[in-house]
């Protein structure tokens, strides 16, 4: 029998507020432990919690970037459980009234474009963290994160494989990022994944019984973890068996899994709606307006800098990848560089700079204005390529020009015809053998001796006029 593997993930996002969902402490990471507490979030007894509507408008933006219906009214529920990083005994979200439903995600696969349903988003809160390696011989409580504004993002079980999840999350991750509504650091648990496992026969259309992958914390083991409980649940199934429902926990370290509890229901939790809150009131001009206010995410603005820019889509692409970038890149074609060609020095020279330190555009030293220069002496011929790349990785401690540097450096292109005749001759001379192979006809040998006058010219010829110059003197 052949299987097929259905997925469903549900995504934790951390809102990047200042202050915590129902109460005025600060929202930080990495901050001495239960520095950051109140009654309310202590869930002390009479403390009363109050709607954070920074959280709202941030919860309202990522529905719509996934295409989501926002509702106007949802309802805030208890969640009820006992853990000691959650003091209250419930945790505050939204479960029957959901505060939007009904969007998707396209994302690209080595196998061609997907989607993914989005079955819906629900705020909640974060819970406190239980911390094992502070004190010898037990695990104590830091409350910092306890009230931390987070969406939950529940797609349809519209996946197929491992790889399938990897290019989703990846592309939901950077539609936050554009967003501009979480940090998604996966390392400080800002972005968060549970994936929902099952396999079915092929061709059918009921759903199997799935198991709940958490606990990992990156995508390379999301990756590892949903193959691992593919192949497990092919041989459970193989051999006449069934798949029992569960929550399996992702050991990192060991690269296993390992069974948790056996899948909860929702009617354990025992959910009602929050006595202490009002119902949630998003009004429709306040979703209108963030929908005029929505940042361009990153497909349309890859298909805008491909059509508007006449990029090739994969350019776009890659100059896309992040907002960043595509700010960089369009503020020096608003400087008046030619797009095609700025287009290619932002993705080589300007990318080979940062990553020879591991910067992020946002952190370069060249502003647009000077490279928008930059390009321009090479376009009009005053500086070779490879001289200005040298001229870019000198911008960023000098002051000068791109053309004083140029000048100063005597890096201007040479297209005398007495000195490129000069050189030519030089090397000639020089590469006898070389001269003979080629007019024996290995006529390839071209590129060498124009390797060799570039040399001789310091890199200052211009490697036409070389070509050519070589050319005709060689068929002479
Ligand atoms: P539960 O009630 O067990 O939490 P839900 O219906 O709320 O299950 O779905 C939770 C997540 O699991 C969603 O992302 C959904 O797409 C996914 N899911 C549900 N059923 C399956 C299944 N049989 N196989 C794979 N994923 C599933
Ligand atoms: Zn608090
Ligand atoms: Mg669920």
């Amino acid at each position: 029998m052949s299987w097929e593997t259905v997925i469903g993930v549900e995504v934790h996002v951390q809102l990047k507020t200042e202050r915590k969902l129902f109460c005025g402490c600060a929202v930080t990471f990495g901050d001495r432990p239960n520095a950051h507490v109140c009654p309310t979030c202590l869930g002390l007894p009479g403390a009363l919690p109050a709607v954070n509507p920074d959280a709202v408008k941030l919860a309202v933006r990522t529905a719509l970037s996934l295409d989501c219906t926002v509702h106007e009214r949802s309802v805030w529920a208890r969640k009820n459980y006992v853990y000691p990083d959650l003091p209250k005994g419930y945790q505050i979200t939204q479960f029957e009234a959901p505060i939007a439903t009904d969007g998707r995600l396209e994302f690209d696969t080595d196998a061609g474009p997907r989607q993914t349903r989005i079955r819906r988003i629900h705020m909640e809160e974060d819970a406190g963290k239980l911390v094992h390696d502070r004190v010898p011989d037990a695990s104590v409580v830091d409350l910092n994160r306890a009230g931390t504004p987070l969406v939950e993002i529940v797609t349809d079980p519209d996946l197929h494989s491992a790889e399938d999840v990897r290019a989703c999350l990846t592309e939901l991750k950077r539609v936050l990022e554009f967003m501009r509504v979480s940090d998604c650091n996966m390392e400080e648990g800002s972005l968060r994944a549970d994936a929902n496992v099952s396999l079915r026969p092929m061709g059918s259309t009921e759903l199997g019984t799935k198991t709940e992958i958490k606990n990992v914390n990156s995508f390379s083991g999301i990756e590892k973890a949903i193959h691992l409980e593919v192949d497990r649940q092919r041989e459970v199934l193989d051999r006449g068996d069934r798949v029992s429902s569960a929550t399996l926990l992702w050991d990192d370290h060991r690269g296993s899994l390992r069974v948790m509890r056996s899948k909860e229901e929702s009617h354990d939790y025992r959910y009602f709606p929050d006595p202490d809150l009002p119902v949630l009131v998003v009004s429709r001009s306040a979703i209108e307006e963030a929908r005029d206010a929505l940042p361009e995410r990153p497909r349309e603005l890859r298909d805008r800098l491909r059509d508007q820019y006449g990029l090739s889509s994969y350019d776009a692409g890659v100059l896309a990848h992040r907002s960043e970038t595509a700010a960089y890149f369009e503020a020096v074609v608003g400087s008046g560089g030619e797009a095609k060609a700025v287009a290619n020095w932002v993705m080589g020279p300007v990318q080979a700079l940062l990553n020879s330190d591991g910067r992020d555009i946002e952190e370069i030293g060249v502003a647009p204005t000077r490279l928008a220069e930059l390009i321009g002496l090479v376009v009009d011929g005053t500086v070779s390529d490879g001289n200005a790349r040298r001229v870019l990785n000198q911008m960023e401690s000098d002051v000068r020009t791109p053309a004083e540097i140029v000048e100063a450096e005597g890096f201007q292109q040479v297209r005398d015809e007495g000195a490129l005749a000069e050189w030519v001759s030089a090397v000639l001379s020089e590469h006898g053998e070389e001269v003979d192979r080629y007019r024996a006809g290995e006529t390839k040998i071209l590129g060498f001796l124009v390797g060799k006058v570039m040399r001789q010219s310091g890199g200052r010829a211009d490697p036409r006029l070389v070509n050519d110059a070589l050319k005709s003197a060689l068929e002479r």
